[in-house]
């Protein structure tokens, strides 16, 4: 992947741990700067789930007990019920205009993609923690409002006395790029410290409210390139429509490469929700593409 390897340039006197292929925690630089370098995470934190004897009551009230699914996923499935409900479509003959059914869930699915029957794929949701991600990120993340719900670190409530830092590419493959970023970081990280010092944050016996509103105020003098984490729950439908946006070349690269994560997770859990998609490298990151765009 070319977001992974980093130049090493002994001749400016700085250097990265790379461990097992991946930055380690600090970069230092030869005049003793010391950088928290990270990597953005990406959480599968929570996914709806039947209530098995719910969907039975309701498949004996309809005349169907017998009825079952071949999805892999109890996502794939309660879409396909919610779907199927619509024609009555579980059986041949349960809706008398309906004489022929797609059994198979992948067929059932990919059907629904194809049509534009994008509403029945709302039904069910995935919840995602991301992690060491910058606030360049989280701004280009929340402009996705339909079917997501957002929870963010409060840098008003946060101290901001450890930055952590991902580099683009750009800034990785320039060594002085690279090392005004850390000099920069480093300085603002010590900006935080002092302003703390100064306005007494640690004095035992501040009133929080007096705590949060010094800490936003600091805030305003922090890197948007700072690490921070985000919480995001996104229905089915908004999920593919954020993958194919944001994994486009066009889009940025920091979110191109969480939003990789989010497909390839997707894909590997959700794989009939998912089969309409394919894959191509570029610029080191993968762009999931489909015909059946926003759905
Ligand atoms: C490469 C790239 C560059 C960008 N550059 C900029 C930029 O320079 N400046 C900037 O401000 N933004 C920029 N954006 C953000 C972009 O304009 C969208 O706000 C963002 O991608 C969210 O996508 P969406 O509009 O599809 O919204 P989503 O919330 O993901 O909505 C999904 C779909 O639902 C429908 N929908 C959602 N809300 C409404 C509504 N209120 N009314 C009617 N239909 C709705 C639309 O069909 C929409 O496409 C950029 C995005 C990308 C991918």
């Amino acid at each position: 992947m070319r977001h992974l390897p980093f130049i090493l340039s002994p001749s400016k006197g700085f250097f990265y741990f790379l461990v097992s292929g991946k930055l380690s925690k600090r970069v230092l630089l030869e005049q003793g700067v010391k950088m928290k370098i990270v990597e953005p995470k990406v959480f599968l934190v929570g996914e709806t789930k039947i209530n098995e004897d719910g969907l039975a009551a309701y498949l004996s009230h309809l005349g169907v007990p017998d009825w079952v699914s071949n999805a892999q996923s109890d996502s794939e499935k309660l879409i396909e019920v919610m779907g199927r409900l619509c024609y009555r479509s579980f059986q041949p003959g349960l809706n008398k205009n309906v004489t022929k059914i797609r059994e198979d869930n992948r067929e059932y699915l990919q059907n629904i993609i194809k049509v534009k029957h994008g509403s029945v794929i709302e039904h069910t949701v995935v919840n995602f923690v991301f992690a060491d991600v910058s606030r360049v990120f989280t701004h280009e993340l929340v402009r996705h409002k339909a079917g997501t719900a957002v929870s963010q670190e409060s840098l008003r409530f946060v101290r901001l006395d450890d930055l952590g830092f991902w580099p683009p590419t750009v800034v990785r493959e320039n060594p002085e790029f690279m090392e005004i970023c850390c000099k920069t970081f480093e300085e603002l990280e010590k900006l935080q410290l002092e302003l703390a010092r100064i306005m007494e944050l640690d004095k035992s016996g501040k009133p929080f409210h007096e705590k949060k509103v010094i800490t936003s105020a600091m805030r305003r003098i922090a890197p948007d390139g700072l690490a921070t984490t985000i919480g995001w729950s996104a229905n089915m439908r908004a999920i593919r429509h954020t993958i194919e946006m944001r994994t486009d070349p066009g889009a940025e690269e920091e979110i191109r490469l969480v939003f990789s994560k989010v497909a390839e997770i997707m894909i590997r859990k959700y794989p009939n929700l998912f089969a309409d998609y394919t894959v191509e490298v570029v610029a080191g990151l993968p762009w999931y593409k489909t015909e059946n765009r926003k759905v």
